[in-house]
């Protein structure tokens, strides 16, 4: 890498790539370097990476405070006069409609200083529980099963090195090839040592061309697929015995589960042939090891929690967990989707993954802030539930990193309570459709323009480091918390200097499960990360989990019985087909940053409906011609997109885009009844010619 290139990660997903970035005098204040060195990574990037500097651009972001007029306008105003409005209009909703009127939205891209201060100041400053964030929309039904099973959620409990060394990895309902490309080298690898790939997706994609066995199960029955799989397991005697009974506990409850779905059934169910699943199982099971990685596809349901459970099971049974290159991951999708459930801004959580309904956890996190646990708020409301509630129960709302308008499901809902609110304000870099309904828009530091650690899919902590001044009139979320708690009687607590948060988020998360009091940010620019947790400035990290014990009290891992149960919105005579959405290559979540800039957005310029060619000439559409989804919650219209890749009982639409073209229009808010995670991934819809 060029030396004058500030060595720091990728301002989208999960991997957190590792690149340089070097000023230059051009159109963009810097351009991006290769970082060849960054393990993760190894120097490649996708378009969206390689771009990222264009949304620095002065022109594509903002720059002053914006404060809505008598009129109804957004009009520039000063920082003083901005936050004054914000400090005035909290203070009044709090005073007339109580503390938790008061609500707070975050994200799963901000750093985990800016994550651990926002929690902080919901329940410091605010005193409410109302608070919560987009992450509860991404991974959190992985979490919330990789916690019951193995006590401790972490992403990935091994490096992405582990991965090629696998002898056989599922990768269920994921598509790195256009989500995370430098993620297939690790599959590329695992196939070229002799390792089985198998691909689980209602879309034959990139990821799943390149799988030695692909299963296009509908959407909504991974769960009858995972049983189905651990029927056909026990069945034939291939179970881990000695594993289940050195390391686990409640094998006899989940084997009694898994017998009730017979492979006849679940080929019924899921519509993958029996021959199909007889050699699913027969590949995991020859393999020397073997690993389960889900995504959103399977997670983003009202039984994402059973359906990760059930493909848990299926690791524990056959010995696949606790041992080297086997074992359950998650591909997390967001920057931060991994430190930002770590640090507090979930409703239910403290720093350190501790739980605020723990009187120890609520004493230990008290003493760190110097407050009374007695104090402190108890778990709140869940993201979607939060965001229903605006305007009736919550009548005032902070979002930091985050557009609910396009990313919410239910979207068209959503945006109308965001209207509903008494008072909106919205830190971002852009005018986000979300930052378009505000009362107050505050203009923050991205990235590039400031410091601060991130935890990627593997548990890795990061230092993003600043490449570029901001420009004039833009301030970091930090120095929002910061000016805002002073402004409501919080002059001390609140440092905007990321190193100092951090300083304080490591005796916040100190003997959590997270444990982050031995990571500094010289040792993660010395090691390339540190991998939690890390108990003491000492101690090395721990790149692998649970290869002597599990994290649950008796350091065993607990299966949980799980039982397939119908999507929460079943194909009908009014509504015959199934709608599930995804994203695309150049493109990236709400498209907030990515529809700006001009070579992702020429590359993917708008949404568009995918079809089977039986269901085209059904209807009577050709390519490109407009077709509308309706849903019972919305009407949409795309081009159609006639591809052999999907079942033709399924229909697929990318997510990032607003309004009357977005996907989530449609999707249902049913919720998972553990993870509080809505059905993003699959409601019923039918198709019109437009
Ligand atoms: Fe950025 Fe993710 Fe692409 Fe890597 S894979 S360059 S982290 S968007």
């Amino acid at each position: 890498m060029s030396e004058s290139a500030v060595e720091t990660h990728c301002p989208y997903c999960a991997l957190q790539c590792g690149m340089g970035l070097r000023r230059v005098a051009g159109a963009e204040p810097v351009e991006v370097v290769e970082r060849a060195g960054f393990p993760v990574n190894l120097g490649a990037l996708c378009g969206k990476g390689a771009t990222a500097a264009a949304v620095l651009r002065p022109g594509v972001r903002l720059t002053s405070p914006l404060v809505r007029s008598a009129g109804g306008e957004l009009r520039q105003a000063s920082w003083a006069q901005a936050l004054d409005r914000i400090g005035d209009a909290l203070t009044s909703t709090a005073r007339t409609h109580g503390r938790d009127a008061v609500g707070v939205f975050g994200g799963g891209g901000l750093t985990n200083e800016k994550a651990y201060l926002l929690g902080k100041f919901a329940r410091v400053v605010l005193g409410t529980s109302t608070i919560d964030y987009n992450g509860r929309f991404c991974m959190s039904s992985a979490a919330a099963a990789g916690t019951r099973a193995f006590g401790v959620d972490r992403g990935l409990p091994f490096p992405l090195a582990d991965v090629p060394r696998a002898g056989c990895v599922v990768l269920v309902g994921g598509n790195p090839a256009e989500t995370m490309p430098p993620f297939v080298r690790y599959l590329r690898e695992l196939r070229e040592n002799g390792g089985r790939l198998i691909v689980v997706d209602p879309r034959r994609t990139r990821t799943a061309e390149s799988a030695d066995l692909y299963l296009a199960p509908r959407p909504g029955t991974d769960l009858a697929l995972a049983l189905g799989l651990l029927h056909l397991v026990v069945a034939d005697g291939r179970t881990d015995k000695r594993f289940i009974a050195e390391r686990t506990t409640g094998w006899e409850e989940t084997r009694a589960a898994a017998m009730a779905h017979w492979p006849e059934h679940v080929e019924a169910v899921t519509g993958v042939p029996l021959p199909q699943l007889r050699r699913a199982a027969a590949l995991f099971c020859d393999a020397t090891s073997a690993m389960v990685l889900t995504a959103r596809g399977p997670e983003q349901h009202a039984k994402g929690t059973d359906t990760v459970s059930a493909w848990i099971n299926l690791c524990l049974a056959t010995g696949n967990a606790g041992r080297p290159y086997a074992g359950y991951g998650c591909l997390t999708g967001q920057g931060n989707g991994q430190g930002g459930r770590e640090h507090g801004q979930k409703a239910d959580q403290l720093p350190g993954y501790r739980k605020l309904d723990d009187p120890a956890a609520r004493a230990h996190v008290a003493a760190v802030w110097g407050v009374d646990p007695a104090a402190l708020p108890g778990p709140g409301r869940s993201a979607y539930e939060l965001l229903d509630a605006l305007g009736q129960e919550v009548h005032s709302l902070l979002v930091m990193g985050s557009n609910p308008a396009v990313s919410a499901p239910r979207s068209a809902r959503v945006a109308d309570r965001l209207r509903a609110l008494d008072f909106l304000a919205v830190c971002d870099v852009v005018l986000s459709e979300t930052a378009a309904l505000a009362d107050v828009v505050l203009p923050v530091t991205q990235w590039a323009e400031e410091t601060g650690t991130l935890t990627n899919l593997e548990g890795r902590v990061i230092l993003r480091r600043k490449a570029v001044d901001p420009p004039e009139g833009v301030r970091s979320d930090l120095e929002v918390l910061h000016r805002l708690a002073r402004r409501l009687g919080h002059p001390d607590g609140f440092p905007s200097d990321p190193e100092e948060v951090f300083a304080e988020l490591r005796r916040a998360s100190a003997g959590g499960t997270a444990d982050y009091a031995g990571i500094s940010y010289r040792r993660i620019a010395a090691e390339d990360g540190v991998f939690w947790p890390c108990p003491s400035p000492g101690h090395p990290g721990t790149p692998r989990l649970f290869l002597e014990r599990f994290g649950t009290e008796d350091g065993r891992a607990r299966f949980t019985p799980v039982q397939h149960r119908p999507a929460a919105e079943e194909p009908d005579a009014e509504f015959p087909l199934r709608l599930t959405t995804g994203r695309v290559l150049s493109q990236y979540q709400s498209g907030a940053q990515t529809r700006r800039v001009p070579a992702l957005n020429s590359a993917a310029p708008g949404p568009y409906v995918e079809l089977h060619p039986q269901l085209a000439e059904r209807l009577g559409v050709r390519e490109g011609e407009p077709v509308a989804v309706v849903s019972r919650r919305g009407r949409t219209v795309s081009p159609a997109r006639v591809s052999g890749a999907i079942r033709p009982d399924t229909v697929f639409m990318p997510f990032h885009w607003p309004g009357e073209r977005g996907a989530n229009a449609h999707t249902n808010p049913a919720l998972d009844p553990v993870s509080r995670m809505p059905e993003f991934k699959v409601c019923a819809v039918r198709l019109e010619r437009a």
